[in-house]
């Protein structure tokens, strides 16, 4: 029963999080215009707005102009909710767990902006910041929850030298400035030694993208977000197996 309120309570957000990373970007607001349908611009009924149940009843397309919705919708809300799921399954009501949430949260949310405009919003950084330093405070002391901002802050710096050095060795922009404010949250959640491992795993994860990428299209610009929350991510969830590697750093 716990689950599948953890789903729904996922699938909410995972459709709060698509409004979000479609609209901020694009500078428009998040109350106006009312949710609709991009073609027929259709103002959606609330029956047309619960997460994935509507899409199934509607069978993916609108109501009025029965043009086909994007299934990007219900893939987000699917995925927001499963992970939810599993950040409870695998944490249970702690510390961990809420952590848990709030990477999952960024997971959607880069996922979606990244790709798309190729830029980390700034807001949900500054949301997660509050939150963890709040939740540090409350499971652990204020003096962790300081600890947290100075490995933060210290992430920050070395990831602009690591810039500084790319535009100086490669003569172009190599890090752009959301993925370094991200790492800032990396450094606060992991700890500096961790964040360090959580860069070299992501920039493995990304090279057969990156690869693929500008074989196939051409494109020089790939966006490195997407693996560097995915890889914080992974390390959150497996930290056991991870500190047993880092032994042998
Ligand atoms: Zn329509």
């Amino acid at each position: 029963m716990i689950y599948l309120l953890m789903f729904i309570i996922g699938a909410i957000f995972g459709s709060f999080f698509f409004v979000v990373g479609t609209r901020i970007p694009n500078n428009q607001s998040l109350i106006r215009p009312r949710s609709h349908c991009t073609y027929c611009k259709h103002v959606l009924k609330w029956y047309e707005l619960i997460p994935i149940i509507s899409f199934l009843i509607l069978r993916g397309e609108c109501h009025q102009c029965h043009k086909k919705l994007s299934i990007k919708y219900l893939l987000y809300e699917l995925l927001t909710g499963t992970l939810f799921l599993i950040c409870y399954w695998k944490f249970g009501i702690s510390y961990n767990f809420f952590i848990s949430l709030i990477i999952s949260s960024l997971i959607i949310l880069i996922f979606i902006t990244d790709f798309q405009y190729m830029i980390i919003l700034d807001s949900p950084l500054v949301i997660s910041f509050i939150l963890i330093f709040i939740l540090k405070w409350y499971y652990y002391d204020l003096s962790e929850a300081l600890f947290a901002i100075i490995s933060g802050i210290l992430s920050f710096l070395t990831m602009l030298l690591i810039r500084q050095l790319g535009n100086t060795i490669f003569k172009k922009e190599s890090l752009g400035g959301g993925d370094i404010k991200f790492m800032f949250i990396t450094g606060m959640i992991l700890g500096y030694k961790f964040m360090m491992i959580s860069l070299v795993l992501s920039t493995f994860i990304a090279l057969p993208y990156a690869v693929a990428t500008i074989a196939l299209k051409k494109d020089s610009e790939v966006p490195f977000g997407p693996f560097l929350v995915s890889s914080l991510f992974l390390i959150f969830f497996f930290y056991e197996k991870f500190q047993y590697l880092s032994y042998f750093i």
